[in-house]
């Protein structure tokens, strides 16, 4: 392997693989690395099927890390865009960047390298207008937006098997790709960047490799170690959020026009008093809950659904945004602090809670989960009181927004239905970019959702595909 290269990418998620695609494509001759600190995505597995609890993987979380990032055990939904839309409503920022219409045409683009890789040809949520009209409406009724965007859903599985199509095209196009390797700090001098110091997780060697330009593509699992990268080299950032909730589950029956109709529903609201933006995110019709460990063994839920294996729950998470800014400005921090309760008070795993026993005000005990009409996807779940660690604002937000739902979907807030935490999307704080997606140091870059530009899989790829156009006659 050479130690100069033209790009070096940290992290091998979406956003980088796409980059490094679309550089094949515009310059075989560039030289690229994507350095990554998991495993190659056919090394990837998650031991919880098996032993039916989550074993946290050392060093790191199979669902997070590694070729494809969070991607490869995503539930697979990419994100398209209505054609008649003037903004983009999901998936993150990145028209604040390029542009509604480029932001448009990137998506066109990478959609179908993904269709090239063999993801499903056919698109949830493009018919039914009708039907879907008429939920607009009720949710309205209730405050609430319902935004529908057409989705091709590749399930778990499906995800898999396109990323390793990929990861083989990448290096039989000349891309170096480097595992189970993490990037410890960055090179800058006088403020460039100049390249990465590494260290091999399992020999622990420490290299230094150098390159033209450096990119961050490090995702939510790289929040933390961005935080500390932005402290350590003064990389200017922005306040950023953290969105905090729970993942719930209920029966596919009470959810069964949503999920016939648009496979997800993203509905949006600013219920009170508070009005912090709540909404729903990652629905997974006759899925799964799964649980991820991050940084210092902390356990988050999370959900997915197959495309051959099915259960008869549809979870979802519901999250509420909370900015701070003074003097108080540690987003991040502030989810780690009510994750470790909540893991605490599960001892080590996710807690979950029946909604009836919230409002019953006590915990919901493991005997009285044995006999619940919803059967828990995720075994390794501990019973128990949410209420404990999520703050009086957030559970308030949460039950405020389930009972506006109930009136547009009938049973949203049946007292049975489940209630995991802590579901946390850590995004850092926002990292400051120009429109050429680079950060306040020289030949330093930041793509896909780590530094807070994307927040889903179709968005952090365009992002690589942009950066790479970015890049080519600059390297
Ligand atoms: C269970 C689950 C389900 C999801 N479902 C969906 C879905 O259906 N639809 C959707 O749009 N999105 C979904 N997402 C989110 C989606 O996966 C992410 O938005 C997307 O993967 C972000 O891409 P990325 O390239 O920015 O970062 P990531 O995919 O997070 O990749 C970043 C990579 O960087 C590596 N890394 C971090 N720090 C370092 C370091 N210091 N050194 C070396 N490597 C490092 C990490 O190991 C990771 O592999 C889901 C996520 C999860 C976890």
């Amino acid at each position: 392997m050479k130690t100069t290269y033209d790009a070096i990418v940290i992290g091998a998620g979406p956003g980088a693989i796409f980059f490094a695609y679309e550089m094949t494509k515009l310059n075989k001759n560039k030289k690229v690395l994507l350095i990554e600190q998991g495993k190659r995505v056919e090394e990837r597995t998650c031991p919880i099927e098996k032993v039916g609890k989550c074993v946290k993987c050392k060093p790191f979380c199979n669902i997070t890390s590694g070729f494809s990032g969070a991607g490869a055990f995503s539930d697979g939904k990419l994100s398209l865009y209505n054609q008649e839309d003037e903004d983009f409503y999901v998936g993150g920022v990145l028209h604040e960047y390029v542009g509604v219409e480029e932001t448009k045409k990137l998506i066109d683009y990478t959609d179908q390298i993904y269709l090239n890789f063999g993801a499903e040809k056919k698109l949830e949520g493009i018919e039914h207008k009708d039907e879907i009209s008429k939920i607009k409406t009720k949710a309205k009724k209730e405050g609430l937006t319902l935004i529908n965007i057409p989705i091709r859903h590749l399930g778990t599985e499906k995800a898999h098997e396109l990323y390793k199509k990929l990861e083989y095209y990448l290096e039989e196009n000349n891309v170096d790709l480097l595992f189970e390797t993490i990037v410890e700090d960055l090179i800058i001098k006088d403020n460039e960047a100049k390249g990465v110091k590494v260290k091999n997780t399992k020999t622990g060697d420490i290299e230094e490799i150098f390159g033209k330009k450096v990119i961050i593509a490090v995702g939510r699992k790289g929040a933390n170690w961005l935080v500390n990268m932005c402290e350590t080299h003064n990389i200017k950032t922005e306040a950023g959020v953290v969105d905090i909730g729970v993942r719930y589950e209920l029966p596919d029956e009470v959810m069964k026009d949503i999920n016939k109709y648009m496979y997800e529903g993203k509905f949006i609201g600013r219920p009170g008093p508070f009005k912090d933006k709540v909404r729903t995110f990652c629905q997974n019709p006759s899925g799964f809950v799964s649980e991820e460990v991050y940084d210092n063994n902390l356990s988050l839920v999370n959900g997915h659904s197959y495309k051959e294996k099915k259960s008869t729950n549809t979870n979802l998470a519901i999250l509420v945004s909370h900015h701070f800014n003074h003097p108080f400005n540690k987003p991040i921090d502030y989810g780690r602090n009510i994750a470790k309760n909540l893991n605490e008070l599960g001892n080590g795993n996710i807690v979950v809670q029946r909604l009836g026993d919230i409002y019953r005000g006590k915990r919901t005990w493991e005997a009285e989960l044995k006999n619940n009409k919803v059967v828990p996807t995720l075994k390794s779940a501990v019973a128990g009181d949410i209420t404990f660690a999520l703050g009086y604002r957030t559970m308030t937000d949460i039950l405020q927004f389930i009972r506006c739902l109930d009136k547009v979907v009938e049973g949203f807030a049946n007292p049975e239905n489940l209630l995991y935490a802590p579901e946390i999307k850590f995004y850092s704080n926002k990292v400051t970019i120009n429109k050429q997606f680079e950060t306040s140091v020289k030949d330093l870059y930041c793509i896909g959702d780590g530094g807070g530009m994307t927040r889903g899989l179709m968005m952090a790829s365009a992002s690589g595909v942009q950066m790479a156009r970015i890049l080519e006659n600059k390297i």
